[in-house]
């Protein structure tokens, strides 16, 4: 089947077939479609069109049918763009290597108005190389912030790839590059080829980067975390796509109605005021720059896999994903959604369009407030830090359960459609769990592999020189039960069951040998820390066996006297 990819396909009967297999399933409806005997007609008819068309990998299963009437309601915009994937007689997405072509030619071009740089972070589990680019004019005065943009880290979900590559020839060439003067911009436009090449969501293993971003397992997450303790990102944005159809039609017999679904980090132990900037500052442009492109916006939500289950959830609140890890590294953190992982190629251009037109807001917004988000980072990190040893913290929160009323679309006539649904609200989340703020966490000299994570999540640690003594407090295991992590969509693809315990506390003085650690919270990323080292958590580093027992570290509640290094 690879083979005959971009092949050209015969044209008239393909296509009749098409429209034909598209308008009986719109007709048909739900029930109609659970008869067997149609069903195998339309699937033997689905595999003649594959065959004739010599079906690109990329769109191997082939899209779910929008009816013409549904998909009226998203016109193509009059744009045009000029990557790989928009070239008059290319039929799929850009591939792996026609990105390749493209990163590396706006890097070598000597005639760009920007200075580029290519930044190699690694390679993908299948040895792609993972690069991203570095837009940077010198700055007269002290460094610009820098705006950090992700694209298709799940692979099935190809318009926030193709927007990068825009956003890039745009700083390139041109029309963006006058941000340059306030903003450094560091694209990786494909953070998941592997999976971008098998038109899947996971990696090449299986695992979902987007869940591994405290835990770092992927190398593809750990190129992302070399990004973002290299350039400090004060802002980073997450592209995605949802799916217009799929469960949403099983569930609630109604189609997706947004262009694009946007949410900033919601997680516990979050600054205020950073979900305050990225509110006023970020989110509001960019409603207003969608609405003038006549592109329609809505928080980001999901749902379970589970037909049985209908409640709609604002996302994730656990510190796993992107967008949430982020956030607890201070940063601005978006996640944006385009409506269409699974239409194939179908309203591409809008699709790329959306992206596009809401991360030029961001870019504008973050070279509007240059000053103000750097004085923000400094008060906000010192503020984290400064907390260390005092107050509550949250150990675990959830969404907030209500009610909302969501502006769907008729999957057959496209009509306007408001279906109620149990909503879980993550604009505030319900504390579960809260512990006293510690000092810091100590850990036993052979937590190597933790400690490893951790300073690749940019976070400071300290080894003991000396033996001594900590007061603090110790965990004890109460209860264990084995498992899978999950979130608001069902179980996350892991490669791996994780190791649930609940725990006692108790005051300890704890031996601190010669070789152990130490991770204090008096440090921008405490939040982050708190994440991986409280262990009853369903993403800690005990959950997900990097530590192997709770006995292997402490919570330290003073400050430690011994003599520490810190690990370069
Ligand atoms: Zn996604």
């Amino acid at each position: 089947m690879g083979a005959l990819c971009g092949s050209a396909p015969p044209v008239a009967t393909p296509l009749r077939r098409n429209a034909a297999a598209r308008r009986e399933a719109a007709r048909g409806g739900r029930e109609a479609l659970l008869q067997n005997a149609r069903m195998n007609r339309l699937l033997r008819r689905a595999a003649v069109l594959l065959l004739l068309t010599g079906g690109c990998p990329a769109f191997a299963q082939s899209p779910a049918p929008e009816s013409e009437a549904l998909a009226a309601r998203f016109p193509e915009p009059v744009v045009s763009y000029h990557t790989p994937a928009f070239e008059p007689g290319h039929d799929g997405v850009t591939s792996n290597a026609e990105l390749r072509t493209l990163v590396h030619a706006i890097a070598a071009d000597a005639a760009n108005t920007s200075a580029v740089k290519l930044v190699q972070v690694g390679s993908s589990q299948t040895g792609v190389p993972l690069e991203a680019l570095h837009f940077s004019r010198p700055a007269a005065g002290a460094a610009h912030p820098v705006v950090l943009l992700i694209g298709q880290q799940h692979g099935d979900e190809p318009a926030g790839s193709e927007a990068l590559l825009v956003i890039a020839q745009e700083l390139a060439h041109g029309g963006l590059a006058g941000l340059l003067d306030r903003i450094d911009v560091v694209i990786l436009p494909r953070a998941n080829p592997d999976g971008a090449a098998a038109s899947k969501r996971g990696t090449a293993s299986g695992i979902d980067v987007n869940r591994d971003h405290l835990l770092l397992r992927t190398p593809e997450a750990q190129a992302q975390a070399q990004l973002v303790r290299d350039f400090k990102p004060v802002v980073v944005v997450d592209a995605h796509e949802f799916a217009a159809l799929a469960r949403y039609v099983e569930k609630f017999g109604a189609a997706q109605r947004f262009d694009a679904l946007i949410q900033y980090a919601m997680v516990a132990n979050l600054p205020p005021l950073v979900t305050r900037a990225s509110e006023e500052w970020f989110r509001q442009p960019l409603l207003q720059a969608l609405k003038a492109q006549g592109l329609s916006s809505e928080w980001y939500y999901t749902s379970s896999s589970d037909p049985a289950d209908k409640k709609v959830s604002m996302g994730g609140v656990q510190a796993d994903t992107g967008r949430n890890v982020n956030g607890l590294r201070n940063a601005i953190s978006f996640l944006i959604e385009t409506r269409g992982a699974d239409l194939g190629r179908a309203h591409l251009l809008r699709r790329v369009h959306t992206h596009v037109s809401a991360i030029t807001s961001i870019l504008k917004s973050a070279a509007a407030r240059a000053d103000d988000l750097q004085k923000l980072r400094r008060f906000v990190d010192a503020e984290v830090a400064a907390q260390a040893c005092r107050g509550d913290m949250v150990v675990e929160a959830a969404a907030t359960p209500s009610e909302y009323a969501l502006a769907m679309l008729d999957p057959q006539t496209g009509a306007d459609k408001t279906v109620h649904v149990a909503w879980d609200s993550a604009l505030a989340l319900t504390p579960l769990l809260k512990r006293a703020r510690p000092c810091g966490y100590w850990l036993d000299a052979d937590q190597t592999d933790a400690v490893l994570r951790l300073r690749a999540l940019g976070v400071q640690v300290q080894r003991v020189d000396e033996a001594g003594e900590l007061r603090g407090e110790a965990y004890t295991e109460t209860a264990r039960e084995f498992g899978a992590r999950t979130d608001a969509r069902g179980s996350i693809a892991d490669g791996g069951g994780v190791l649930r315990v609940k725990v006692a506390l108790a005051p300890a003085l704890i031996d601190a040998v010669a070789g152990s650690y130490y991770v204090g919270l008096d440090q921008p990323l405490a939040n982050l820390v708190v994440a991986a080292l409280e262990p009853d958590t369903q993403n800690s580093f005990v959950t997900s066996r990097i530590v192997d027992s709770v006995s292997a570290g402490a919570r330290v509640l003073k400050r430690p006297e011994l003599k520490m290094s810190a690990m370069p």
